[in-house]
C-alpha cells in the first residue's frame, strides 16, 4: 500500500510538472502572437488620424545658429537672415577683423571660452548681419587661425573698405570692471568718430552698459588708412559679463546691435 501511494505521488507530481510546462509554452506562444500583432497594427490618437511607424527622419544640424524668419521675408545669399528689421541699406563695404586667432588665445575668462572664439563667433554673426543689409563684408578671419597685426592692417588697406571694425572682449584685475568701450586712434577722423557714435547709441539704446568712446593708438587702428574702431564687448574677467559672453543669446544680440550701429550711420549720411 505504501508502495502503491508513493508511486501515485511520483506520477502525480510528474503529471502535474508535465502539465505546468506545457500550459508555460502555449501561454508564451500566444503571449508572442498578440504583441507581434499589436505592434504591426496602425495606432490611432485621440482624434483618429493615422500615426507613421516609420521613425522620425532627423536633418543634419545648421553649422550657423538658426534665426526666426518672417515667412514673406525675401531670402538674401547671407548664410543667416535679416533680424534687424527695417535697416538702412549699407551701401559700401565694411571689414569684419575678429581679434586674436589660433596659438594667440586673446584674454581668458573666468571659465567658458577664451576670447578669441568668443570674438570670432560674434564677429561671423556681425558679418552676417552687415551682409543681410547689403553690405559688401571682408573678414580678416572666420575661423580660429593666427593672423598677424600688420596682416590685418594690410587686408584693411587694400580692400579700402568704409569702416574696419575689430571685435574684442576685455580683460581688467578689478573682476567687478564691467561694460562694453569703444575705441579710436588718436588722431581719429570725424568720420570715425561718428561710426563710434552711432554704434555707441544704438548700444546704449539696446540696454548694453557702455563707457563710452576712448582715444588708443593699437596697432589695427593707428596703421590703418580707413576708418577703423574697435569694439570691446564685454569683460571676461567679470563673472557676469563672462556668463553672457558664453551664451549665443548675448553675441548674437551684440552683433546685431553693432550692425545697427553701422547701418544708421549709413542712413544718416
Ligand atoms: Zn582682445
Amino acid at each position: 500500500m505504501e508502495r502503491f501511494l508513493k508511486l501515485g505521488s511520483k506520477v502525480f507530481s510528474r503529471g502535474l510538472g508535465k502539465y505546468r510546462i506545457g500550459s508555460c509554452v502555449i501561454f508564451g506562444i500566444f503571449s508572442v502572437i498578440f504583441i507581434f500583432s499589436v505592434g504591426c497594427m496602425p495606432q490611432y490618437n485621440t482624434r483618429r488620424t493615422k500615426v507613421s511607424l516609420e521613425p522620425p527622419r532627423y536633418r543634419p544640424l545648421d553649422p550657423l545658429p538658426r534665426t526666426y524668419v518672417p515667412s514673406n521675408s525675401t531670402r538674401t545669399n547671407s548664410a543667416t537672415r535679416p533680424t534687424n528689421g527695417s535697416l538702412p541699406k549699407i551701401t559700401g563695404s565694411i571689414v569684419v577683423d575678429a581679434g586674436h586667432g589660433g596659438d594667440d588665445p586673446g584674454a581668458s575668462g573666468r571659465g567658458g571660452l577664451p576670447e578669441k572664439q568668443i570674438v570670432l563667433m560674434i564677429a561671423n554673426r556681425l558679418a552676417d548681419e552687415l551682409r543681410a543689409c547689403g553690405a559688401r563684408v571682408v573678414q580678416t578671419r572666420r575661423d580660429d587661425r593666427y593672423v598677424s597685426l600688420d596682416g590685418r592692417v594690410a587686408i584693411s588697406n587694400r580692400y579700402r573698405p568704409n569702416l574696419f571694425v575689430s571685435i574684442h572682449a576685455d580683460a581688467a584685475e578689478n573682476q567687478l570692471a564691467t561694460g562694453t568701450t569703444i575705441y579710436v586712434e588718436r588722431n581719429a577722423t570725424l568720420k570715425t568718430l561718428r561710426f563710434a557714435q552711432s554704434i555707441n547709441r544704438a548700444l546704449k539704446g539696446a540696454g548694453f552698459e557702455c563707457r563710452g568712446i576712448r582715444r588708443q593708438d593699437f596697432r589695427v587702428l593707428k596703421d590703418n588708412n580707413y576708418p577703423a574702431i574697435l569694439i570691446e564687448c564685454g569683460y571676461l574677467t567679470n563673472d557676469q559679463e563672462a556668463a553672457q559672453l558664453n551664451s549665443s543669446w548675448y553675441r548674437n544680440k551684440i552683433a546685431r546691435t553693432i550692425a545697427r550701429g553701422i547701418a544708421e550711420y549709413f542712413g544718416s549720411r
